[in-house]
């Protein structure tokens, strides 16, 4: 047995772990998860654990429906007991089809293909995401109630903001987690929130935005309190993003860092947001996947609606914040927390590469507030998800990153999420239409 294997058995003996639970994200993002009495770690590390997956999202549409989770040995973590009382252990896991292969549909390998391409290039990939929530009440049964915690705004101060001490919970949790935390405050919109960690080399960044969302759902509701990443829970007010800070590294120096340059950044950072920006539509159904995503890219609320890139304008999909030498980076501004971040990831790298590969010009930043120029003048990201559906089914090359059998299946339930809401017949139906 390997030293890692030995390290996680004595591990898991000496803080009395009783269960082990394997996790992994399906094709919708949402975290899965099967747990096994501890009797079963030696099997699990063994890459023994089968479980059906023909009732998971993304994995449906194949004829064998036995998977493998592989544990990934570096990610096991004993629960802090915030999350639970039980002594808990998780590994969040690969899938591998019964011959031992990775799993094609798993977003997490979708992932690594896309690092892989990464590093034949020459490059180590860096994300920091900035995920963003709302905490609303809840009713005497424990559902969520569409009143927000508090009416603070942005960097408000308690008593005014009254998420102050679940913020805090949420630190002290993510910590025992190995999470390097940062600034957390009130954001603009009245219940909204954001808590900063430190970016990490892609997997991990990865792994990180879906333990942060479950951590921030638990310590919510401990506080008595729902946590949604919900893209844009009201109508008139901010909305929820989960920027990425994203650089590139050669070996272990920044590939974005140009002393000669006068703007600082190098052709190669310029090259790999062109590609981004000029498959922005096709990207925009995996970053912001569903309905609701397109009631927040409006003008107005500092979320983005053009594809461009500047300086300091937060009405564009892509910005430099003003850090140089290793912390130079540049923030994707249109990617949601409802995305799937394995698949966002993946695909955003591969567009990112491509303009590489092909030398493409970011051409000059934009300097005007783009919320009040005509679309006609700056391309805008899709308005909806069917026109994002469509730019996907046009995109090469974010189709051959989500493979083949990934690509047909979410473009299938994407379309069966747009037809259901094109049916439904909402409030703002019934008010304006009515006495027609
Ligand atoms: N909440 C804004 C958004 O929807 C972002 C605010 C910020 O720049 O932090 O993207
Ligand atoms: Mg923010
Ligand atoms: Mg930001």
């Amino acid at each position: 047995k390997n030293s890692i294997q030995q390290d996680i058995m004595k591990e898991a003996k000496e803080k009395k772990v009783e269960f082990i639970r394997l996790e992994f994200t399906d094709m919708l993002g949402e975290t899965k998860n099967v747990e096994l009495p501890i009797e079963e770690l030696e099997s699990v590390m063994n890459n023994e654990a089968m479980f059906d997956s023909s009732s998971i999202a993304g994995f449906s549409d194949i004829q064998e429906s036995d998977m493998y989770l592989f544990p990934d040995l570096e990610t096991f973590k004993v629960l802090p007991d915030a999350v639970d009382q039980d002594c808990i252990a998780r590994f969040v896991c690969d899938i591998h089809t019964p011959d031992g292969e990775p799993f094609e549909g798993d977003p997490r390998y979708i992932l690594k293909r896309a690092m892989k391409e990464a590093e034949d290039m020459g490059y180590t990939v860096n994300v920091g995401p900035e995920p963003e929530f709302f905490l609303f009440k809840l009713d005497k049964e424990g559902y969520p109630i569409r009143k927000m915690n508090d009416r603070a705004g942005y960097f408000d101060a308690s008593p005014k903001d009254k998420g102050d001490q679940v913020r805090r919970d949420i630190v002290r949790t993510l910590k025992k987690f190995g999470f390097q935390m940062e600034a957390s405050h009130h954001e603009v919109a009245q219940g909204q929130h954001e808590i900063n960690f430190r970016f990490d080399s892609v997997i991990k960044a990865a792994d990180n935005i879906q333990t942060f969302k479950n951590v921030v759902k638990d310590v919510a509701t401990g506080h008595d309190y729902h946590a949604t990443f919900m893209p844009k829970p009201i109508a008139g007010e901010n909305g929820s993003g989960m920027h990425c800070h994203l650089s590139l590294f050669t070996n272990g120096e920044s590939a974005f860092f140009d002393e000669n340059d006068p703007e600082g950044i190098s052709t190669t950072m310029k090259q790999f947001m062109a590609g981004i920006l000029s498959h922005a539509n096709g990207l925009a159904a995996i970053t912001n996947p569903n309905v609701n995503s397109y009631k927040r890219l409006v003008p107005g609320y500092e979320a983005p609606v053009s594809v461009a890139w500047s300086h300091s304008n937060r009405s564009c999909m892509i910005r430099v914040p003003t850090t140089r030498g290793m912390g130079t980076r540049f923030e994707i501004r249109n990617p949601d927390p409802t995305a799937n971040p394995y698949l966002t990831l993946a695909a955003v790298i591969h567009a990112g590469l491509e303009g590489i590969r092909h030398e493409l010009d970011a051409g000059a930043p934009e300097t005007r507030n783009l919320y009040e120029v005509s679309t006609e003048d700056v391309p805008t990201l899709p308005t909806n998800l069917k026109e994002a559906i469509k730019a996907l089914q046009e995109d090469k090359v974010v189709m051959e990153a989500l493979g083949d059998h990934t690509s047909k299946v979410y473009i299938e339930e994407k379309e069966k999420e747009w037809i259901e809401y094109s049916l439904n017949v909402s409030q703002w139906e019934i008010d304006r239409y009515m006495n027609k």
